[in-house]
């Protein structure tokens, strides 16, 4: 799949972002989309608006997606590279397509995902840095929570 095709489902990720910055929230999103490119669902990270450190963009959209058969040819999108939890959500069930927004804020397990022989796509964008950066410094102690460091 060419990088246009990424580049369209990583908007409906930055989308989600967007929606949780609005509310308050932590600005990561994520998107699962089948083998033919269609949305089965889309998800943020809602560790503020709910008060539940389990819900990250990848978690939540993969809870909306609900139950899939198999997750072979399920692509996940996700603007920030996953973290150690979403990293073994991956891996657990199968799925061998991620997309991330961005790697440099965070790099998490994709490392670990290629070894694995996941194929990463890093698409390196601007947009999820910038969004996230803002969030950041605006709110330092929120994002140590959420990447699991003491402050
Ligand atoms: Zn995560």
């Amino acid at each position: 799949m060419d990088n246009a095709k990424y580049e369209a489902m990583l908007k409906v990720a930055i989308t989600e972002a967007r929606i949780g910055l609005a509310e308050g929230g932590i600005p990561i999103g994520a998107a699962m989309f089948d083998r033919d490119g269609k949305l089965l669902a889309s998800g943020r990270n809602r560790r503020v608006q709910q008060d539940d450190p389990s819900i990250h963009g990848e978690t939540d959209a993969f809870r909306r997606a609900g139950r899939q058969r198999s997750y072979r040819d399920i692509t996940m999108v996700t603007t920030l590279a996953p973290c150690w939890y979403c990293t073994g959500l991956i891996r657990q069930f199968g799925i061998r397509t991620v997309v991330v927004g961005e790697s440099r804020t965070f790099t998490g397990g994709i490392d670990s995902l290629r070894e694995l022989g996941v194929t990463v796509v890093d698409l390196d964008s601007e947009i999820c840095r910038d969004l996230l950066a803002q969030f950041i410094a605006a709110k330092p102690e929120v994002w140590n929570e959420d990447i699991g460091v003491d402050a």
